[in-house]
């Protein structure tokens, strides 16, 4: 194998000219226009731009929580598949295997135990033996730090704790790239800087991690970024 095939990237993502409109009162407003953008195992993505530029709007659309207006995004991972086509049930099951979610908010389940929340995208997707899910969890959440708060409910963690916890829910089923909207604003800088070890870490390890932030401290940590104004693509760095 030549020097160039052993240090080629896997493209995870790639988006083709992504529009999104919302209709308002006023007519259509066009959040995102002919965004095209290639995402790779090791990337650590960071989108970038002011309140209002599009950045969840963009995110949405990588992770299928909302639809395109126009354009394709592809999700490369497991033999390509168009994410615009799936319906409702490949979408969610998509969203469960291969593309991990990461909320400012954490958004875990406030009855389920830590570790019930990190088992839950296996229960869903059912691609391990019940038996081993807890103890895949388990590892998860070692690696994240946080084993011995498995069996407590998320409001009895701190705020690290919990984003550690969605982190662990994330890369329950092992996907390839994480999408994460502000997952430090709601963190305070020395917690911040932990999970972006961790995000700095899966990305050695061959994962892509696109996040949304305006934290400009932060930006040591991405190796590519993308400027978003108005809906769209103003500046590109790391060969984006
Ligand atoms: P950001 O995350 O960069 O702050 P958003 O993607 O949330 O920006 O929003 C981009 C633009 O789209 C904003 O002007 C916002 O008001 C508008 N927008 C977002 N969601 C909707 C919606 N559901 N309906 C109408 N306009 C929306
Ligand atoms: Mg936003």
């Amino acid at each position: 194998m030549n020097e160039q095939a052993t240090t080629e990237r896997l493209r995870v993502l790639a988006l083709s000219n992504v529009s999104k409109s919302y209709e308002t009162s006023f007519g259509p407003f066009h959040a995102l226009r002919n965004i095209s953008l290639d995402v790779e195992g090791g990337d650590l993505l960071a989108i970038l731009g002011k309140s209002g530029s599009g950045k969840s709007t963009l995110v949405n659309m990588m992770t299928g929580l909302d639809s395109l207006s126009s354009g394709a995004i592809w999700s490369c991972a497991s033999g390509g598949k168009q994410v615009e086509q799936m319906d409702q049930d490949a979408l969610a099951r998509w969203r469960g295997l291969e593309v991990g979610v990461v909320f400012q908010f954490f958004q875990l389940l406030p009855t389920l135990t830590v570790a019930e929340n990190a088992i839950l995208p296996m229960e869903f997707c059912n691609c391990f033996p019940r038996k081993e899910q807890r103890d895949r969890a388990m590892a998860n959440l070692s690696n994240l730090g946080i084993a011995e708060q498995a069996d407590k409910l998320p409001h009895d963690l701190s705020g690290g704790q919990q984003q550690r916890a969605a982190i662990a829910r994330a890369l329950a089923n092992d996907p390839a790239v994480l999408v994460a909207d502000e997952p430090t604003g709601n963190l305070d800088s020395e917690t911040s800087a932990e999970v972006m070890e961790l995000f700095t870490d899966l990305c050695k390890a061959g994962k892509a991690v696109v996040m949304v932030t305006h934290e400009r401290d932060l930006s040591k940590y991405f190796n590519k970024s993308i400027l978003l104004a108005d809906g769209e693509i103003a500046a590109r760095t790391g060969g984006v």
